[in-house]
């Protein structure tokens, strides 16, 4: 069903409590904390600006890493408040307090167009137990509830949906902000009916993390296309020897279910047939890797452990995705954060950006995948990266976010 964006709602003079994704790295430097990367800060600008134009009072709530119900100092969203008033070139005010009479006074103070930033929801452990009575009070100063915080919303907690059901329930709106309306549209209606060829590209550590992704999209799937640590348990469900890479046994019948449901559907199965091996070993008592080289055979060598896909996949993969209209990526396709083994993910990227200004339409599910095109520098050459690593997966699998489904439908 179809959600309420901000765009649809009269905003004029209104109190719009506003979830935002403002989980953002930062590091301590000379005694204060630095905010290392404002991505997920910009990713919210739009929405934040068609607020104000439209004349709200946004009041802001996020959380940030875990401080488990306590108040953590290093954990607090302070410097996202400084952050975001120089990118969005007003002040913005900060709160101290996410709840009670503080944030009631500050919600008075503001004025149409104004912005409040509220401290982290995580300090109160209530919101992870999406907490009726926190949820509550979190939405007394609001009028209308906006989630534009796709990250977090495979998560029932109080500000992704305790506050919205609360805003619900005394007959206000609650809507989808501007980037939560983008990855809705492209992790969902998009790859609702993809134009074909389909190809979906799936790296990373575990089939058990992906299987039900899998699952779904070979009914929808040209091609699958499987890379990463994943392959290997591939390679061991076709009988094949995978030396030290890491695999998972007792998920060899699941990945053989889904081979055979390939071939019933006539999808596609691209596992790679060549690989990047290195030795396992010790250096300084720390694991290391020690000799690597290119492995010109499917089977794996004992000694040594995949990691990355060899060249010869890399060509035979890429030349599926130059050729498909709809691409769905997620996932490296070797341990890319060593430069060594990051060939494989990066022509696997440039192979996506190809097919995209082709006219493909790309689709990149978030974490990893992300970070590879964005090292790459090809970050602005996909359709759509998704903001959510976790959420994106759920979506993906089909299931319902809490966060989403808590919003007014259109
Ligand atoms: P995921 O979060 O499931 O997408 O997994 C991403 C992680 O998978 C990255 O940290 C990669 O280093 C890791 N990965 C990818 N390929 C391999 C491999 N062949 N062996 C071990 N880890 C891998």
């Amino acid at each position: 069903m179809a959600k309420l964006t901000v765009n649809e709602l009269d905003l004029q003079g209104k109190r719009v409590l506003t979830r935002v994704d403002y989980n953002v790295p930062m590091a301590e430097s000379d005694g204060v904390m630095v905010i290392n990367d404002d991505t997920r800060i910009r990713a919210t600008l739009p929405t934040l600006r068609a607020m104000i134009e439209k004349g709200a009072k946004v009041v802001l709530c996020a959380h940030l890493g875990r401080p488990k119900g306590e108040r953590v100092d290093s954990m607090s969203l302070r410097p996202v408040a400084q952050k975001l008033s120089e990118l969005i070139n007003q002040p913005v005010a900060f709160c101290d307090q996410c709840v009670g009479d503080k944030v009631t006074d500050a919600v008075s103070q503001l004025k149409d167009g104004n912005i409040l930033l509220l401290e982290n929801v995580r300090y109160h452990a209530e919101e992870e137990a999406n907490d009726t009575a926190f949820s509550e009070k979190l939405a007394a100063n609001a009028d209308i509830y906006v989630n534009d915080a796709f990250g977090a919303a495979h998560r029932s907690h109080a500000s992704t949906a305790g506050a919205a059901r609360v805003v619900t329930e005394r007959g206000g709106q609650c809507a989808a902000g501007l980037l939560m309306e983008r990855e809705l549209k492209f992790l969902g209606e998009e790859l609702e009916s993809p134009k074909s060829p389909f190809v979906v590209i799936l790296g990373g550590a575990k089939v058990s993390d992906k299987i039900k992704v899998i699952d779904r999209l070979l009914e929808k799937a040209d091609t699958i296309i499987i890379g990463g640590a994943m392959a290997y348990t591939f390679k061991l469900a076709k009988g094949l020897q995978v030396g030290k890479s890491l695999v998972e046994p007792d998920k060899v019948d699941v990945a053989q279910a889904a081979l055979e449901k390939a071939k019933e559907r006539n999808v596609q199965f691209l596992i790679p047939t060549d690989n990047v091996v290195a030795e396992p070993t010790q250096i300084d008592g720390k694991f290391a890797f020690g000799d690597y080289r290119i492995n010109d055979n499917e089977n794996i060598p004992d000694d040594m452990e995949g990691v990355d896909i060899g060249p010869k996949s890399a060509e035979a993969f890429g030349v599926v995705i130059k050729g498909a209209k709809t691409i769905l990526w997620n996932g490296p396709m070797g341990i890319f954060e060593d430069s060594r083994f990051a060939e494989g993910t990066y022509n696997v990227a440039k192979a996506v950006c190809e097919a995209t200004a082709n006219g493909a339409i790309s689709i990149i599910g978030g974490g990893d995948s992300v970070k590879a095109l964005n090292n790459a520098g090809l970050g602005d050459q996909t359709t759509f990266m998704s903001t959510g690593g976790g959420a994106s997966l759920e979506f993906l699998e089909g299931n319902e976010l809490p966060g989403v489904t808590a919003l007014t439908d259109k």
